[in-house]
Formats: C-alpha cells, structure tokens, sequence
C-alpha cells in the first residue's frame, strides 16, 4: 500500500514530493526529524515555517540540531 502525503502548508491539499527535515542528536543517538512536507509550490514555505519552528524550539542539555533541508520523497 502506498501512503499519500500531503503538502504541510495550511490550506494547501497537493500532494506533497520533499521532506524538509534537519538532521537531529542527542549524545550518541541521531535521526532525521522531520518538519513537514512540502508539494513543488510550497518548498520555499514550508522550509521557512520549519526554520520559524527550529528557533523557537529550546535545545536540551546535549540535543543539536543541523541545517534544515529537503529530501525528496521516495515515490513522488
Ligand atoms: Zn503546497
């Protein structure tokens, strides 16, 4: 079964093709954590809602986060 993601800007219902996601650890564990996802229109803004969220978002002791950034989505 294939899942359909949609495009995480608010009002937006296309079909999302990026992840924008920042690489994220915490001491020896690390992940890629995952903003939302953007369809070709909506890249640019749903990088900058996730830059707005990375700032106000309070590190713990030992938590770093990268640069956010897009990935493609597999079955897009
Ligand atoms: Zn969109």
């Amino acid at each position: 079964m294939k899942t359909v993601v949609k495009c995480s800007l608010p009002g937006c219902d296309d079909y999302a093709v990026m992840k924008v996601a920042a690489p994220w650890k915490d001491g020896s564990h690390a992940e890629l954590n995952t903003y939302g996802y953007a369809c070709p229109a909506h890249t640019e803004d749903v990088v900058a809602y996730a830059e707005g969220r990375a700032k106000a978002y309070r590190l713990a002791p030992g938590e770093s986060v990268g640069k956010i950034g897009t990935v493609p989505l597999a079955n897009a």
